[in-house]
């Protein structure tokens, strides 16, 4: 075992267990970017077996692989540009975004063309100024109105849910609510209106609405570990383990230069261990010593440069670490996946997305 990604799906479903106690809404578990890079069907699968009634991709691509394996469940891809199948996603029961009077009118055109009524859900921007109708929306709400489309869902996104008390939270919410008041006028009124992501859904009750979109947290990472604590105070429990074989332990004198750049020398005497993950893999290249492994019962920080498929940890003088043993890079025992990303300058869903698929996912 050169590497591999560990992970436990029980942990999966405590985590949707948690949330799903505290909440009337229903729970679309966000499998997006490979499940948060801990694998879409074994994730989707477990993520409906623990509860969640709905899906949420962002690609079509995404949406088929989920369909193609069976998964039938209410599935929503949200990211497709105008080039995207809508014809065989209207086919494969894949329900669609609609953020542009644009995309209504190549949605609705493949609906025709497959002879079927698409399945929709109307995106608005309520002040992040990305995804959803903003300027059309007049424009919009006349021609939603004779278009053949079953309008099943009115969505929006949180630009700041991480951070509770930020006016703009309760902002978006009102122009949520003043839209939605206005599409109803017109008669059409969505069965499932939706807007908290993780943060909101652990923040902002009044945000739930008919669904909940569960990312981050499902996969037990807490969205802001600044504003709103780390995954242990919010009782959520990360689910995967990332780890990789020790390639060679060595000896090697004080002032000793590691790596490229002779970035850092050793300080003592010590003994180093060479991990067998670079950045090919996703551990980013300038992760500093605050990450680490955790090996032979100790923590050993980085040092020097992450290479390309391989990086250098002080192990100290005196660890009984060995090559070819097993070392934890994060996961429970160590260092924490908010410690990488910290150490990394980053974020957790950059560091649990950015893992390559060239490392194995295993389940547990
Ligand atoms: C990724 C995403 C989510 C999930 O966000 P988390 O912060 O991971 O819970 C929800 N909704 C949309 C539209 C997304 O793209």
């Amino acid at each position: 075992m050169r590497a591999v990604v560990e992970v436990n799906l029980k942990a999966i479903a405590n985590n949707i267990a948690l949330i799903k106690n505290a909440t009337s809404a229903e729970i679309l578990a966000v499998v997006k970017a490979d499940a948060y890079g801990h694998g879409l069907i074994p994730i989707a699968k477990c993520a409906i077996q623990s509860g969640a009634t709905w899906l949420g991709v962002a690609l079509l691509e995404e949406a088929f692989t989920l369909r193609e394996s069976g998964v039938t469940t209410p599935l929503i891809a949200w990211l497709t540009p105008p080039s995207a199948d809508f014809k065989a996603a209207i086919d494969s029961n894949i329900d669609l975004s609609i953020p542009s009077l644009r995309h209504l009118e190549l949605v609705v055109a493949a609906g025709k063309a497959v002879g079927k009524t698409p399945r929709v859900h109307i995106e608005v921007d309520t002040g992040m100024s990305r995804g959803g109708l903003l300027g059309e929306w007049q424009e919009f709400l006349i021609a939603i109105k004779g278009a053949d489309v079953e309008v099943i869902g009115f969505w929006s996104h949180f630009a700041r849910a991480d951070e509770p008390d930020e006016i703009a939270n309760e902002k978006q919410l009102q122009e949520f609510e003043a839209k939605l008041t206005e599409l109803r006028e017109q008669g059409i009124n969505p069965k499932y209106v939706h807007f908290a992501n993780s943060a909101a859904i652990l923040t902002n009750q009044t945000s739930h609405n008919d669904i909940i979109r569960l990312g981050i947290s499902m996969y037990g990472l807490s969205p802001d570990v600044k504003t709103l604590g780390s995954s242990e105070s919010l009782n959520l429990e990360p689910a995967m383990t990332l780890k990789a074989e020790v390639h060679l332990v060595k000896r090697v004198p004080a002032g000793s230069p590691v790596g490229y750049g002779g970035t850092q020398k050793t300080s003592r005497d010590t003994k180093l261990a060479i991990i067998t993950m670079g950045y090919s893999d996703g551990i980013p290249r300038n992760t500093t010593s605050a990450a680490g492994v955790f090996i032979a019962g100790a923590k050993a920080p980085i040092i020097g440069r992450v290479s390309m498929d391989q990086f250098v940890v002080d192990l100290g003088p005196d660890s009984d670490a060995k090559i070819g043993d097993i070392a934890e890079i994060f996961g429970p025992l160590g260092y924490s996946i908010d410690d990488w990303a910290q150490a990394a300058g980053t974020i957790n869903y950059e560091m649990v997305t950015r893992i390559a698929t060239r490392v194995p996912r295993i389940y547990a």
